[in-house]
């Protein structure tokens, strides 16, 4: 089975599920692992996390990012960004983010850092003008059940990304919407998808 979402908090085998160090892994399901923003302000033991990374399916960092109304201050955040890019750096690992009031923070990291690895901005819901500014910036954006049309429509067929995130929703439903939005079919968005995911996510396309 193809991995076609990018990004999702629950149990599905076509999809980058979004894990904690105390998450149980299953052997036959692809995971990233990081540290939330949202439980930045709690204590955590990255020792933990770190044998994840070397495991064959965990394929990416991340849930990561930074959150300017929930979680801890903004320099602690940081900080704890700071860590999921060294962990994405050093284990060639593409780093997946959470991006709330954050797109110019996460800019002036991407520029200090000058990472190797992608970077994809998870559930981007915001505007054209600012997904043409993440563009620039060579980073990716990941689309889910709510989006602005214009953003989505920017975007090209080689970078495009979707998810279920935390919605009960399939991928094929939100394929459905996504296609409304580009005008092409939900197969096509699925294909699309899976593409960028294997051409991002190396752990995966060395094990099809
Ligand atoms: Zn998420």
């Amino acid at each position: 089975m193809p991995v076609c979402d990018c990004h999702t908090h629950l149990f599905r085998r076509d999809a980058i599920i979004s894990a904690t160090s105390s998450t149980i892994l299953d052997a036959n399901a692809y995971y990233s692992v990081g540290i939330h923003p949202w439980n930045s302000a709690e204590c955590h033991n990255p020792e933990l996390m770190e044998h994840l990374f070397s495991l064959p399916n965990v394929v990416g960092v991340g849930e990561s990012g930074m959150d300017m109304l929930r979680g801890a201050d903004e320099k602690t955040q940081i900080q704890l960004m700071e860590r999921h890019i060294e962990w994405s750096e050093s284990y060639g690992l593409p780093l997946i983010l959470h991006c709330v009031k954050s797109a110019n923070q996460i800019v002036a990291l991407k520029k200090t850092h000058r990472p190797n690895q992608p970077w994809i901005i998870h559930g981007f819901r915001l505007n054209a003008h600012v997904a043409e500014m993440l563009m620039k910036h060579d980073i990716y954006m990941s689309f889910g059940r709510f989006f602005n049309p214009e953003a989505l429509r920017l975007i090209p067929d080689s970078r495009l990304l979707i998810e279920t995130d935390d919605s009960q929703m399939t991928i094929n439903d939100i394929a459905e919407l996504i296609g409304e939005g580009r005008n092409t079919s939900a197969d096509n968005i699925l294909t699309l998808s899976a593409n960028t995911i294997h051409t991002l996510f190396t752990k995966i396309s060395q094990r099809c």
